[in-house]
């Protein structure tokens, strides 16, 4: 089995334990999906966001509302498409109203974007928001507005990673003047791209095993379904959303993946 085999089986099965996680009781009695995350399972750019929100809580997929409209356009404009990227959230599941992700929460769900990382082995990430910001370069202190734009290779798990913080799409949304600057931040992510890291791929594979014990509900079915070659797709399978928070549909369904491929579809 290839490294990137092995990776994506192992993405597949990270998912399959996160789709029945109930570590936060009132979160998982109140959403409708686990949001794991969407991608190139074998991406060298990842974006990580905050928690899902009601549209994507509903279609289980990540940035499918009006904030995703503007990281898909904010992605064409550097000549990449979101099949290209992976893109997680720190949460899996939405915080009722849209609330902030609570200490525990992020502490019980981080594990999930560590493997994440670990699996998928990105050269660069951007962190979008604060939560995120905060969570992987372990500084709760110094926020987003200080940090934007500044990429830093940190250590994340076994490996290094660029890291580069970016506002949150969905607060740019608002503020015109943000939307400039994430522009700014997002048009030097190619050249990013093609800086090298002192720990640079391919990596390893280890014989990994997840850090945590999930919580797993016993009456959940688990079905794994690898789809034809350009599917990229980590997730539940997507339905038409409503927009009540103000999201609209993401721009393309998802495309099918060859078996042998580092990118998946899961439903
Ligand atoms: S740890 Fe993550 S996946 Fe599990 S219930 Fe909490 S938010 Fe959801």
């Amino acid at each position: 089995m290839s490294s990137a085999e092995q990776r994506r089986e192992e993405l597949k099965a990270t998912w399959e334990l996160a789709r029945g996680c109930v570590k936060c009781p009132q979160l998982a009695a109140t959403r409708q999906t686990v949001v794991f995350g969407a991608g190139n399972a074998d991406a060298d750019l990842m974006f990580v966001g905050e928690a899902p929100g009601a549209n994507e809580d509903r279609r289980g997929l990540p940035f499918v509302g009006q904030a995703g409209g503007l990281l898909d356009q904010l992605l064409s404009e550097i000549g990449l498409r979101r099949d290209d990227v992976f893109i997680a959230n720190v949460l899996k599941c939405r915080p009722p109203g849209n609330r902030d992700p609570l200490p525990q929460e992020i502490d019980n769900c981080q594990d999930y974007l560590f493997k994440q990382l670990e699996l998928i082995c990105p050269k660069l990430v951007c962190t979008l928001g604060n939560f995120a910001t905060k969570l992987l370069r372990g500084d709760p202190a110094t926020g987003i507005t200080r940090l934007h734009g500044r990429a830093e290779v940190r250590t994340i798990g076994p490996r290094e990673v660029r890291l580069y913080p970016l506002f949150h799409p969905a607060a740019a949304l608002y503020t015109p003047s943000m939307v400039a600057t994430l522009r700014e931040d997002f048009s030097r992510i190619p050249d990013l791209l093609q800086e090298a890291l002192p720990d640079d791929r391919p990596a390893p594979v280890p014989d990994v095993a997840l850090a945590f014990e999930p919580v797993i509900e016993p009456s959940v079915a688990v079905a794994v379904v690898e789809q034809g070659r350009e599917t990229s797709v980590v997730g539940q399978a997507a339905e038409p959303a409503d927009q009540p928070s103000g999201e609209g549909p993401i721009s393309e369904s998802p495309r099918q993946a060859a078996a042998d491929s580092p990118q998946l579809n899961l439903f």
